[in-house]
């Protein structure tokens, strides 16, 4: 097991294309990290810098106490597991596993045990004479995961590692993998497109954009406290609500005038954190689905209310996704059985204001990252 650290590096495949730019992250020993962002981020390239796949434009590669930015990839000591598993058709399930050791020439009564170990922990034990054609998706999968742990790596690197799999297997492939990570406390780096997968395995998340970290955090305060608009937009589903507007003073307290002409009340410490200071200024209000009501919930809190049109409502058994058009584009809300709401018939929707976040409309960073921690 070790640490990892990356330094400033950077990644240019083409003259000033940086497809990587001043990637800077210490991943903790035995920590379990994902990377996640849109198509064409730098994820996997990030991933494949630190296997030594590809190569380091500048920045520094720290895996334990030596600089790696040029050590061969089979001098790290990291595993690999690739989304499409990577095993050798002709050979067994067993030897599969155990190719990796005896290329290191380690005793043959060691290898053994260890593939049977292995195996057993990943329930795998009756295929070891099988071919991988003979396998399930979920089946190779976990033979090429088990072939990664048997090397006992300093690290394992694992791009897009279920997304092959059906629905199903995909969530009892990931509930094993997290208990595998509490089992063997391996530092993990792991690329995924699955924003499930990410909050669920990650002691923390990099979220990248355009080759750039743009925010690194534990998946509860990625999710509670997003620095900036694209961070807020990308992790959660349905994504956050967005609403521009400008802060106005309203009475003794201060409101948010939508550029839809809605009026918003905002509680007393919110609205004195942002008037005057933010008067005039474009900002956008950021509010999750979880925290748009059919019925005001609570009467210890401040609601908003918006109207719309209801142009569907998703019933999903224990909760319905109703999505409302406004003077302010479509909300999306996550509201319990029973919220009344009929599509194309207006409907009223109550915005739990505490919960609101605030963006510069200019910078879209989050105005109330700092105000939100400090209280
Ligand atoms: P995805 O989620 O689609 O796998 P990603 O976040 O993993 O995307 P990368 O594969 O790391 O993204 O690619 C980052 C950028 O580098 C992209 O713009 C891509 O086109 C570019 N890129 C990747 N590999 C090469 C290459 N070998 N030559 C030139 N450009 C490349």
């Amino acid at each position: 097991m070790a640490e990892i650290v990356l330094k400033d590096v950077c990644k240019v495949f083409e003259k000033d294309q940086y497809a990587v730019s001043n990637f800077s992250l210490h991943i903790r020993d035995g920590e379990f990290i994902v990377f996640v962002g849109p198509s064409g981020c730098g994820k996997s390239t990030t991933l494949r810098m630190i296997a030594g796949l590809e190569e380091i434009t500048s920045g520094e590669l720290w895996i334990g106490d030596r600089l790696c930015n040029y050590a061969e990839p089979g001098e790290r000591d990291l595993s690999m597991v690739f989304q499409n598993y990577a095993l050798y058709p002709q050979m067994s399930v067993y030897d599969n596993m155990a190719f990796s050791l005896s290329i290191r020439k380690v005793p043959k009564q060691e290898i053994r045990q260890r593939v049977h170990e292995t195996a057993e922990m990943l329930g795998i034990s009756n295929l070891l004479s099988r071919r991988p054609a003979a396998l399930s998706g979920g089946q190779k999968q976990r033979v090429a995961i088990g072939s990664a742990i048997l090397r006992k790596p300093k690290a394992f690197l694992m791009d897009e590692p279920l997304s092959n799999l059906d629905a199903k297997l995909r969530t009892h492939m990931r509930v094993e993998l997290a208990s595998l990570h509490h089992k063997l406390g391996t530092t993990t780096i792991y690329v995924t497109h699955d924003q499930t997968e990410a909050m669920t395995l990650a002691d923390r998340i990099v979220v990248m954009k355009a080759g750039y970290i743009q925010q690194v955090a534990t998946p509860v305060e990625l999710y509670n406290r997003p620095t900036n608009l694209f961070v807020a937009g990308f992790i959660g589903s349905p994504s956050m609500n967005f609403l521009r507007g400008k802060v106005k003073k309203a009475g003794d307290g201060a409101a948010f005038l939508t550029e839809g002409g809605q009026v918003l009340p905002l509680p007393a410490a919110l609205g004195k954190t942002l008037w005057p200071q933010y008067d005039n200024r474009t900002l956008v209000l950021g509010i999750r689905p979880e925290d748009l009501y059919a019925f005001p919930a609570r009467n210890d809190r401040l609601y908003a209310a918006v109207q719309g049109t209801v142009t569907a409502c998703e019933s999903l058994g224990h909760e319905a996704i109703l999505h409302l058009e406004t003077s302010d584009g479509e909300l999306a809300a996550r509201v319990e059985p029973g919220h009344g709401a009929v599509e194309d018939r207006s409907a009223t929707l109550f915005l739990d204001m505490e919960n609101a976040h605030f963006f510069d409309g200019e910078t879209e960073q989050n105005i109330l990252y700092q105000w939100r921690n400090d209280a």
